[in-house]
């Protein structure tokens, strides 16, 4: 039987994941990331509480039930997001902006999160590249995430919640981080920007 190949064809789609603990600045630097590089930045969570949000979404409640506490959603679901916005983006952005035709340079941040969807999203959406990865303690992430709490409305920045999330990230992010290490894919960086912008400028040829 023929194995149909990504959606996506990683010699015109250049994907870069972004790892991290919960709080340990993905989203922030990814920011920045974006205004010196161009990327189309795509975040896994952001993309989950948008649809638990959408009316008439048949996942809301799984969405929700997950995020409060701490465990992954189904792979299925956060892959069709991703594949969704991607192809969204890429129609829109066929000209101008840096993009050339077809081509486009995405940072997918907070995703893969557990090996299931690192195997599935390079097999079938897109080859990743390159994973950046934001090492920080715990201590650093949990300071981080009790002061975005005061302004976030998130319903996982709580002390029970974050507590759920390291154990998550330990037990199925970690071993992510190994697979891509062992395949020669993974930049370090500790959570400052200086650092992440070197590695990313030798990744992109910026
Ligand atoms: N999440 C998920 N799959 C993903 C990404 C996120 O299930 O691929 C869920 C998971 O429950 C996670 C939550 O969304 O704890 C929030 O993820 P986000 O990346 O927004 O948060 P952070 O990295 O700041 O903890
Ligand atoms: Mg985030």
């Amino acid at each position: 039987m023929a194995i149909d190949p990504p959606v996506f064809d990683n010699s015109k789609v250049t994907v870069i994941f972004v790892l991290g603990g919960p709080g340990a600045g993905k989203g922030t630097q990814c920011g920045r990331l974006v205004e010196d590089f161009n990327f189309c930045h795509l975040s896994a969570g952001d993309l989950l509480r948008a649809e638990q949000n959408r009316e008439g979404s048949e996942y809301g409640d799984l969405i929700r039930t997950c995020i409060r506490e701490g465990t992954i959603v189904p792979m299925e679901v956060t892959i069709k997001l991703l594949e969704n916005a991607m192809g969204a983006a890429l129609k829109e952005k066929t000209s101008g902006d840096g993009w050339t035709k077809g081509r486009g340079r995405f940072l997918i941040d907070g995703f893969p999160r557990k090996m299931d969807q690192a195997l599935k999203f390079d097999e079938t959406v897109c080859l990743s590249s390159v994973v950046i990865y934001f090492s920080t303690t715990e201590e650093g992430m949990l300071g981080r995430l009790l002061e975005r709490a005061k302004t976030s409305g998130r319903e996982d920045d709580n002390v029970e919640s974050i507590k759920k999330r390291f154990r998550t990230y330990k037990s199925d992010t970690m071993p992510v981080i190994e697979h891509y290490t062992g395949q020669g894919k993974v930049a370090e960086a500790s959570g400052n920007y200086v650092d992440c912008l070197q590695r990313t400028k030798r990744i992109a040829g910026g």
